[in-house]
């Protein structure tokens, strides 16, 4: 799959890359928000400082909430990958964090879910047999669809936006008493728009366990954030 068309756009927050066609926009996208016009705002907004601004306390408006602060409630630039931003740009001190969580789940989650996990596929109430096939199940570079590949058989792709629910399996507890990740169930709706699940397991005999837990762990944040973006964007 080829990298999509992305064309350069300049909004008052900053140089934004966003790709040509709608389609290819990535699901953990998320739009600029509004910014609070200056004359609604005559104290920064975060309620523990209040400072009132005037020709020398200039106002700065975060670009993940669009609200107005004054300069030490609003000074760090931080990536905001989920809005297409180039550079980093000024957030208030509670996006700041956020934003950082973030960008931990994609420097590193992401690239977790593209390099793939091994998995035993089941539909809804298959047990796992010696003779079933394993999948390689990987995020397309996209961040668009979930693939899965073997030599004997198929399973249809699932995207992203269709995802309705993830629940991760567990079976057992390790010796600290921790909950062990066996697997994940993905409730999606496919592309005749009708209700499927499918489980991911790690094999028993796998030799990448690890791989497939930290794979389990990255698609369940994924989800989270996909859910978030569209709890955001509702009109
Ligand atoms: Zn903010
Ligand atoms: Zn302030």
């Amino acid at each position: 799959m080829s990298a999509p068309e992305k064309k350069l756009v300049r909004s008052k927050s900053g140089l934004r890359m966003i790709p040509v066609n709608n389609m290819d926009i990535s699901p953990f996208t998320v739009s600029e928000p509004p910014w609070v016009p200056d004359s609604e705002c005559l104290v920064c907004m975060n309620s523990s400082c209040r400072v009132k601004f005037d020709f020398r306390r200039r106002r700065h408006h975060c670009r993940r909430c669009g609200r107005c602060f004054c300069n030490s409630c609003c000074e760090s630039k931080v990536p905001l990958i989920r809005m297409c931003f180039i550079d980093p740009v000024r957030q208030c001190n509670v996006c700041v964090e956020i934003s950082r969580k973030e960008n931990e789940f994609f420097d590193k989650h992401l690239k977790t879910l593209c390099n793939g996990g091994d998995f035993v596929l089941k539909e809804s109430g298959e047990e796992i047999e010696d003779s079933c096939s394993t999948f390689r199940c990987k995020l397309t570079t996209d961040n668009r669809t979930v693939t899965f590949d073997s030599n004997h058989d198929k399973h249809e792709p699932v995207q992203m936006a269709k995802l309705e629910s993830v629940q991760i399996l567990t079976s057992g507890v390790d010796s600290e008493g921790n909950m062990v990740a066996s697997g994940i169930a993905m409730k999606y709706h496919n592309h005749n728009s009708d209700k499927n699940m499918v489980k991911l397991v790690i094999s028993p005999t796998s030799t990448t366990k690890r791989e497939g837990q930290m794979w389990i762990a990255a698609m369940q944040k994924a989800f989270k954030l996909i859910h978030e973006a569209r709890m955001t964007e509702k009109p």
